[in-house]
């Protein structure tokens, strides 16, 4: 008996010393794939920080290690970041930008030197230099948002006139347009008809956009609205581009009495399923949130810096729409879905997302 196990452990021994140098080789490959620079705009906002990790984990699975920062949005700050990388040797960048429009003499740095850009869910505009696009159906998120309000109000069953009040997204962010024209896409035909009305008669993102994606400037600007156009009326519907404005807004009705059963919530959309917003989904406060998978962005981001780095075929399925102003930049759009009370449990949680217990 003894002197099987030895032979066994001996066989082991001797299987492990030749997988050893394998692996050790397999292993240097890995390191010699080299560093990836991750620029993220913000850590106030969730979605961020889950885009970071996802794309720090897909990168290593990968074989590349990643540089990963966060630049509080703050424009110099990331500005310095992305430089920093450049100069200590990034192989590729894979930006989220705060601003798509501020970046221009860095990516001309990256050329430079031989670094492609890939540009992370916010396209980067007026610059040559951005090689990819990875993001969502942006214009989808926005028909989702609309359609939303469409069948919750039974505005294609003819039932109406019925209030609304828009808010837009960052001004700076080439996608809070997208997500605007999209929701306009569905909605505008029922303003038009009069279906819809809009109190305040705030359209267009020149007057209904949110610097910053602040919920506090939308929770502000809530309260405006609403002692200006409704004291004696009832609002019906809130186009919400993100699940943090979203919050603003629900905190500025319920201080007016919104959210009771003789004055329930208006129909109130929403954007990256946020835990606060998924927790006012469960409870009724807000309607639904646009869930666009962050594992999968990363993902493809992640296939798409190791199809540059090994010379093979980058992928991309959208070569028409995202012009940024100088050229057309070759895309991959994932699909977002909606999420409400119906379903928040099957596509969340179930995925694994979160935890049941994070949301409740
Ligand atoms: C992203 C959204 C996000 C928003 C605010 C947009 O660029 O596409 O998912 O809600 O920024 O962070």
């Amino acid at each position: 008996m003894k002197s099987f196990v030895a032979l066994i452990g001996g066989a082991l021994m001797a299987a492990a010393m030749l997988a050893s140098p394998a692996q050790a080789q397999q292993k240097d490959q890995a390191q010699q794939k080299g560093k990836i620079g991750v620029s993220m705009p913000t850590k106030s906002s969730a979605r961020w920080i889950a885009d970071g990790q996802g794309l720090v984990q897909a990168l290593k699975a990968k074989g590349y290690t990643a540089d990963l920062q966060y630049a509080e949005d703050d424009i110099p700050n990331q500005l310095s970041q992305i430089e920093n990388m450049i100069t200590t040797g990034a192989k590729v960048l894979v930006i989220a930008a705060i601003d798509g429009t501020t970046l221009s003499d860095a990516l001309q740095q990256a050329s430079d030197r031989g670094i492609k850009v890939i540009a992370y869910d916010r396209l980067i505009r007026g610059s040559k230099n951005v090689d990819y696009y990875a993001t969502f159906d942006n214009f989808q998120v926005g028909v989702l948002q609309g359609s939303y309000i469409v069948d919750k109000l039974g505005l294609k069953d003819g039932k109406g006139p019925f209030t609304i009040e828009l808010f837009g997204g960052s001004p700076d962010d080439n996608n809070a347009y997208f997500f605007y024209d999209g929701a306009m896409s569905v909605l505008k035909p029922y303003i038009d008809s009069g279906k819809l009305t809009v109190p305040s008669k705030q359209l267009g993102m020149d007057k209904v956009s949110t610097l910053r994606w602040d919920g506090a400037a939308a929770q502000a600007r809530m309260d405006n609205l609403l002692s200006a156009f409704y004291g004696n009326k009832r609002l019906d519907a809130v186009l919400s581009p993100y699940d943090g404005i979203s919050i603003g807004i629900i905190s500025s009705l319920r201080g007016v009495g919104y959210g009771s059963s003789d004055q329930p919530m208006p129909v109130i959309t929403g954007q990256d399923a946020e835990v606060p917003s998924v927790k006012a989904i469960v409870r009724g406060d807000q309607s639904m949130t646009v869930f666009k998978d962050t594992r999968e962005l990363a993902k493809v981001t992640s296939d798409m810096v190791d199809a540059i780095s090994t010379g093979g075929q980058v992928p991309v399925n959208d070569t028409k729409t995202y012009n940024n102003g100088v050229k057309v930049v070759p895309s991959y759009l994932l699909k977002p879905v909606t999420v409400d009370k119906s379903n928040w449990q099957t596509i969340l949680v179930d995925s694994g997302y979160y935890k049941a217990s994070q949301v409740k």
